[in-house]
């Protein structure tokens, strides 16, 4: 019991608490205190000081004073234990992979009432319903989340931190089509692909996470390795369900051991574009990895086009295959 306290008030601060209730505090001086209004009693000059390295509250106005959970106790006029209960799902609300989940669930949803974004899907070569939501896609159309998120008890201070809405405010993601990207089961990023005019990939701040789908992917003796999520979507589509994605042609170096974590033959397919710079990468990944003992195989694909377009352009799962095993060493 005391350590699960003791472990709660080291998630959720004190300060950061009393900020998401929107307390407003100065430094006090240039120590770790901190001074502002005080939020048990009415006043007009800001008595309420709050020492952030002791976590603990103090007001010389109404002389209370204590830490997080006599804080709630006192404001929320609740019980120790209801207290506690309260702070449980305050906490909930101030973590970033939860924050991330329902943002990404929120996208989803607003897939369906966005033509836009399916008719993106579509030209594509995204259509399957069912890869749609297993692949859980879904739609930023900009404007909307910030409001939504806050309204669920998330703080404007942890949505900024999750880089979910921008410096200004504003949503960050705006107009694209949004995969989550999963790092140990948990959501650690969102990478939003524009369908319009704008920059075309744009990732929220943090790791990218793992190799896409990797946990059922690396059961396989042999994967494809590919650089961009709409690549993934049309060869699990057309069955290749060993595809896996890096998100980009540089592989984190979490993302490189996980190709590495057993003998297999890792297949390559990335951009065969006109300044060749997916072909370097492709090479220079293959002898890092023919270093660990994997074995590799470069895929070539026709010149100008990556998997995706491969598949839009009307390739099929058989001239697919055929270069999978025309593919070079
Ligand atoms: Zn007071």
């Amino acid at each position: 019991m005391g350590e699960d306290l003791e472990r709660l008030k080291q998630r959720l601060p004190l300060l950061d608490f009393l900020r998401q209730q929107n307390w407003i505090g100065r430094p006090a001086g240039q120590g770790p205190e901190f001074v502002g209004l005080c939020p048990l009693h009415s006043e007009t000059r800001p008595s309420f000081y709050v020492n952030a390295l002791k976590n603990l509250f103090y007001c010389h106005g109404c002389g209370q004073g204590g830490d997080l959970i006599r804080f709630v106790e006192l404001s929320q006029h609740l019980s120790f234990r209801q207290s506690l209960t309260y702070l449980e799902r305050q906490s909930a609300v101030a973590d970033p992979a939860l924050v991330l989940q329902q943002a990404s669930a929120f996208y989803q949803q607003q897939l369906d009432h966005y033509p836009e974004a399916r008719q993106y899907l579509e030209r594509r070569g995204v259509r399957d319903p069912a890869l749609i939501r297993e692949l859980q896609i879904g739609y930023a159309p900009g404007g909307r989340l910030r409001r939504y998120l806050l309204a669920q008890g998330y703080s404007l201070d942890l949505l900024r931190r999750t880089g979910l809405v921008n410096l200004q405010g504003h949503d960050t993601l705006y107009q694209r089509v949004v995969f989550p990207c999963y790092q140990d089961s948990s959501i650690v990023n969102l990478y939003g692909r524009s369908i319009g005019s704008a920059f075309a990939h744009r990732f929220l701040t943090g790791t990218k996470g793992d190799l896409f789908a990797w946990e059922s992917v690396r059961q396989f003796p042999s994967v494809i390795l590919v650089e961009g999520m709409l690549d993934l979507a049309v060869l699990w589509q057309a069955g290749f369900r060993h595809a896996t994605c890096s998100l980009g042609t540089h592989l984190t170096s979490d993302q490189f051991q996980q190709l590495c974590d057993r003998p297999r033959t890792v297949y390559l397919s990335f951009d065969l574009d006109a300044n060749g710079s997916g072909q370097q990468a492709a090479h220079a990944l293959a002898h890092r990895l023919r270093a660990q003992g994997i074995t590799t195989r470069r895929v070539l694909l026709p010149p100008g086009h990556d998997p995706n377009s491969f598949f839009v352009r009307g390739g099929d799962a058989r001239q697919f295959q055929s270069l999978l095993e025309a593919a070079l060493l």
